[in-house]
Formats: C-alpha cells, structure tokens, sequence
C-alpha cells in the first residue's frame, strides 16, 4: 500500500491514514511537501513552515496486513484516509473493506475528486473543490476542473454522504470565487455542507495568510446560498487529546 503514517485521536477514536501517492494534481499551495507528519501530533503545525525547504518522499510503506496489525487493538470509530490523494492507491478500497470488517468503523476520505474511485467501503467524502473558474483550477492545480465538477455530482447522486471544502486565498481564490463554488454547490443540494479552510503561505507562493476575518466574510457570502458553512481558521486550537503516532 501507498501508507507511510498513521495517528490516532484518542478523543474521538479517530484514525488518521496518510497515503503519499502521486498526486494528480500540483496545487500551488499543497503543504505535504514541507510538514508530513500528522497535524494532530504537532502543538502549532504551520509554525516556521514558510522557512522549510522540500522534504523527501518517505521510503517505508506498509502493507495491508502491516496497517492491520499495527492498529488491531485500538478502539477506531473513525478512520480518516488523507495525506496526498488516497483514491490513486489501488489498494485504498481493499483498506476500507478490512477496516469496516474489523473495526465497524466510519471510513471518511478526503480528494481532489479529479479521478472517480470505488465508493463501496467509503461512508463518507470529504471533496475539495480548489476553484470553480476552469481558468484559475488550471493556473493554481495545473489540471482543468471539469471531471472534478463531474465526479461531484456524481458522488452526490450516488447517495453518499458529501462534504465540500475549499480554501481563502487572500487576492487570488478570493471570497467571490467561494461564493460561486457555493452557488454551484447549492444549485445541487443547499444542504452539502461547505468548509472555508484558510490558506497559510508555504513555498515560495507569493500569498499571505488568510485572516479569521476574511474567511467569515467568504463564509457570509457563502452561507446565502448553501445552509451549512463551517471555517477552519488559523487561531483554531486542538479540541481534545493530542494525537498518538502509530507508525
Ligand atoms: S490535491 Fe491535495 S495532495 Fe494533491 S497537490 Fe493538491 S493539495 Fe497537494
């Protein structure tokens, strides 16, 4: 398998499972070059990470048996698939398979949508949409977005349940931009909810970081046309136990 970390959440029983596959898309903004370890494990993960250099690729993975034997005596209501895309590891669905059966957990995955994958072990998606303007997806993700608009919708049809999220960039993927992706959200169902993550800078992107402010204000803007708009802002403070690593 593409695994090369996993955490546990104590307090909510809570599994987080990194893949590392390579990505479809190259999101300007994308951290998991500089900071690979679960932000979970970290008192204030984005600290410093501006002044990072590329990290290297991890070397280990583990295989299915291996994820299995290491996590068999935890308590795991939730498992979370993430880290770069999960749906490109072949094995993913096989994982979710293995963790229903053994756990009875709730498998959640997080992806950029580009690529439609086996749904049948998945209870929930969390699905990032980056821009809605085709020209921007392409100018910030290299890719255009029209499968993604696609495998939204498909995913929604399938009767999964559906989450969105996105991220303020301050003058680039602005609060209008947000305002359209949740107007083409809402135009599906009002009730998918939407997620505004703040952006912090890493790389050399010549960005700065979003404000508390200015992700309520996409929110505002948001929230007229969808009924569930949620921000992560970067004064958020952990809820719950620091997390555990498990590999
Ligand atoms: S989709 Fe996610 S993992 Fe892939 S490049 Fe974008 S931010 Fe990085």
């Amino acid at each position: 398998m593409k695994i090369y970390h996993i955490a546990y959440e104590p307090t909510f029983r809570s599994l987080d499972i990194h893949f590392w596959t390579k990505c479809n898309l190259s999101c300007q903004a994308c951290y998991t070059h500089y900071e690979k370890r679960d932000f979970g494990l970290l008192d204030d993960p984005i600290a410093g990470i501006t002044q990072r250099t590329r990290e290297k690729p991890p070397k280990r993975f583990l295989t299915l048996a291996e994820v299995i034997s290491r996590i068999e005596d935890l308590e795991i209501e939730r498992a979370i698939f993430m880290g770069t895309e999960p749906t490109l590891d072949p094995e993913m669905p096989q994982l979710a398979q293995a963790l229903h059966h053994h756990f009875k957990c709730y498998n959640i995955i997080l992806t950029n949508g580009l690529r439609a994958f086996d749904l049948t072990h998945i209870d929930e998606v969390i699905f990032s949409i980056k821009a809605l303007s085709d020209k921007l997806h392409r100018d910030y993700t290299g890719r255009s977005n029209k499968n993604i608009v696609k495998n939204f919708i498909a995913i929604y049809k399938s009767g999964k349940k559906l989450q969105a999220e996105t991220v303020l960039i301050p003058d680039y993927i602005d609060k209008y931009e947000i305002e359209r992706i949740a107007e083409f959200i809402a135009d599906i169902e009002p009730n998918i909810p939407l997620r505004i993550d703040a952006y912090f800078p890493v790389g050399d992107n010549p960005w700065r970081a979003a404000t508390a402010d200015e992700v309520e204000a996409a929110a505002k803007l948001a929230t007229k046309s969808l009924n569930k708009v949620n921000c992560l802002t970067l004064e958020m403070k952990r809820i719950g136990e620091k997390s555990v690593r498990i590999f």
